[in-house]
């Protein structure tokens, strides 16, 4: 048998590792002598490559789920791992770090830094990063073809409030690939755009999600959800279902 053949334990675990594990996560807030438990305790895996929905009434923990997932925040009791990687088990800057290089985020009301262009809010992106190119001159043209990619190719000196809603969410989509992230968590993408926006945004996920990444979007829009590969019900904090609505077509 040639060595090629032989697959360690290792080996194995590695080619199934989730993209993002949590483990029974509790998140409580504490305001004075009050205590929200806002998730009871949610253990969920989503696949590396896959498309997700996180779908469930307003106000019942899926943006506090998704900032976990995504290290914004640390989690009461309970774990979130990233390919693996135990979060609780880094420190704040390696956990920057990890952020930075391995996830890209998207939010509702896009957070793009209003003082600089298209192409510099692509840029800033890179500035924690191990992995992006160092010199300005190649992030400069990495920020472009990003922004190409979107079909900004033209905006790139725009500032935001030169551009749409759709097209400031699109910048952000770009600025959450600069570092090529495994995985791009989404906060109601859509939810802030009308629909025809809403459908270009939504085509540039799809594309991205053709090159491989694993993307999460917390949604309201229905639409989006029948095509994800696994929607994860959340209510009252915890997981209601989890269930794959591209495999059940015909
Ligand atoms: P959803 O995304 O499903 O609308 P959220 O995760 O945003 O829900 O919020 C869940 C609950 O947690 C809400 O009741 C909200 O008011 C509360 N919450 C969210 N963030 C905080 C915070 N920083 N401090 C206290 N309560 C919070």
């Amino acid at each position: 048998m040639s060595k090629s053949t032989i697959q360690t334990p290792d080996t194995a675990s590695v080619q199934t590792q989730p993209a993002i594990r949590t483990q029974d996560l509790v998140k409580t807030y504490r305001s004075g002598k009050l205590e929200t438990k806002v998730l009871q305790g949610i253990s969920l895996a989503i696949p590396a490559g896959s498309f997700s929905c996180i779908i469930g009434p307003s106000g019942h923990g899926k943006s506090t789920l998704m900032h976990l997932m995504g290290g914004l925040d640390r989690a009461t009791t309970g774990e979130v791992s990233i390919a693996g990687t135990a979060l609780s088990t880094l420190s704040d800057s390696e956990l920057s770090e990890l952020r930075a290089d391995k996830l890209g985020f998207v939010f509702q009301f896009f957070n793009l830094l209003k003082n600089l262009t298209a192409v510099e809010n692509v840029e800033a992106a890179m500035m924690f990063s191990k992995t992006a190119p160092k010199a300005a001159k190649q992030q400069r043209a990495r920020a472009h073809e990003l922004l190409a990619l979107v079909g900004l190719a033209e905006k790139a000196d725009a500032k935001p409030s030169q551009l749409s809603g759709g097209q400031q969410q699109r910048v952000s989509i770009a600025r959450a690939l600069a570092n090529d992230p495994e995985i791009l968590l989404m906060d109601e993408p859509t939810g802030n755009l009308d629909s025809q926006s809403e459908q270009q945004v939504l085509d540039q996920l799809f594309k991205i999600h053709a090159t491989g990444k694993t993307i999460v979007v917390v949604t309201h829009n229905s639409d989006l959800a029948a095509q994800a590969e696994i929607i994860f019900e959340i209510k009252d904090g915890s997981l209601h279902q989890a269930v794959q609505p591209a495999a059940t077509k015909v």
